[in-house]
């Protein structure tokens, strides 16, 4: 059925390439529309990739940042929150734990810092980790901009896929999420995402869903992004207030908690569909708003989940924004309970397996 000269939301589905206007038909889609969308997604997932779910055990290293983005629970100008840096041990007994537990990989991530003696400990850390686990486990960076030549000796260090989220595709709406100190520049973004594609990482990006002055627009254009970006792998989720930000009120038109929660697994979906080959994480902030939110997007086309495995008692600092979900558990607990979780979701956990983004693997 056509509505004023417009596709209807299945006919879109069954198109190969979408649109803006598609994408933005498919962000709205409600009721049994937007049903049919998350399960065409799951499908598609399925068909493409699997129905293995793949692990990568989070390890938030250290809080500590330089950058002072407005929405960030850690961001420098916060001085309500215990700054903490886990010791090369804890780090190393994370990765242990991760590599004997089979995760397959892990993730290393902290706020952003750039001097020497930083750069130095992560890449002995990587190093470290390799030997421990016999060049087994797979690394996953994500400590925010970088220079080029750090960068390229973490990789020769043996990380190989990094994590740095655009957080908005829109150059005026990532002005609004920054602060204009001439460091933290959409272009510095932007060069930083080449670069480690340039190096050979396998990149992955993200943004958040549901900040302040963020349109139905945006998230198409976001998407788009990402097609047009080529990228490997996708990391997004709901934008949540954090109280001690400026974005601590939210906006009077801005979205519920539900609304974000909803929208956020259309993105996955459609994503799913844009770009059936990539990994996309169900992330943790979905988790936050909803205890099954993780499982929802593996329903509807996301393949990697990032259990925390920091040790318990540094979690509560890093609370990049309110009700954090898993902040009082140790890493053993929350191994555990992934399995049958999952099970609901009709997937299985790929242990022991890298889990690359095919669409890496393959060379597009
Ligand atoms: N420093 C690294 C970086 O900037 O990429 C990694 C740490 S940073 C805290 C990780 C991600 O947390 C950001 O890319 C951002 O999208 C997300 N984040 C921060 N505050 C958030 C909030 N209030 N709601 C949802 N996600 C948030």
């Amino acid at each position: 059925m056509y509505l004023c000269g417009m596709l209807t939301v299945n006919e879109i589905i069954e198109q190969k390439n979408f649109s803006r206007e598609n994408i933005v038909t498919l962000l709205n889609a409600e009721g049994p529309d937007g049903l049919f969308l998350l399960k065409r997604a799951g499908e598609q997932k399925l068909n493409i990739v699997g129905n293995k779910v793949y692990l990568r055990g989070l390890i938030e290293l250290s809080n500590i940042c330089e950058k002072d983005c407005f929405y960030c629970g850690i961001r420098k100008s916060n001085k309500k929150i215990n700054r903490y840096n886990l010791s090369d041990e804890e780090v190393l007994k994370a990765a242990r734990f991760a590599f004997q537990e089979k995760f397959g990989s892990i993730v290393i991530q902290s706020g952003e810092v750039t001097n020497e003696k930083f750069v130095a400990r992560i890449e002995k850390l990587i190093i470290l980790i390799k030997e421990l686990s016999e060049d087994k486990l797979g690394i996953t960076l994500s400590f925010g901009e970088q220079s080029e030549s750090v960068y390229r000796r973490w990789f020769a260090a043996g990380a190989h896929r990094y994590l740095l989220r655009i957080e908005s595709s829109n150059p005026v709406l990532y002005k609004k999420l920054h602060p204009d100190d001439g460091h933290h520049t959409f272009q510095q973004r932007l060069a930083a995402l080449n670069l480690l594609k340039e190096i050979g990482y396998q990149t992955g990006t993200g943004v958040m869903i549901g900040t302040p002055g963020q349109t139905i627009e945006d998230l198409a254009d976001d998407l788009l992004f990402f097609r047009n970006f080529d990228i490997d792998m996708v990391g997004m989720g709901p934008f949540i207030e954090h109280n001690d930000t400026p974005f601590k009120i939210p906006a009077a038109d801005s979205l519920p908690l539900s609304g974000r929660f909803n929208l956020s697994l259309k993105m996955v979906a459609i994503l799913r569909l844009m770009m059936p080959t990539i990994n996309i994480a169900a992330t943790t902030a979905l988790q936050a708003i909803d205890p099954l939110g993780r499982e929802k997007a593996v329903m509807a086309g996301a393949n990697i989940i990032m259990p925390n495995i920091t040790p318990g008692s540094y979690r509560n600092n890093y609370l990049l924004y309110n009700n954090k979900p898993c902040t009082d558990e140790e890493p053993e607990q929350c191994a555990g309970c992934l399995d049958a979780r999952l099970a609901l979701a009709d997937s299985e956990i790929g242990y022991g397996e890298w889990g690359d983004s095919i669409h890496f693997t393959n060379g597009k």
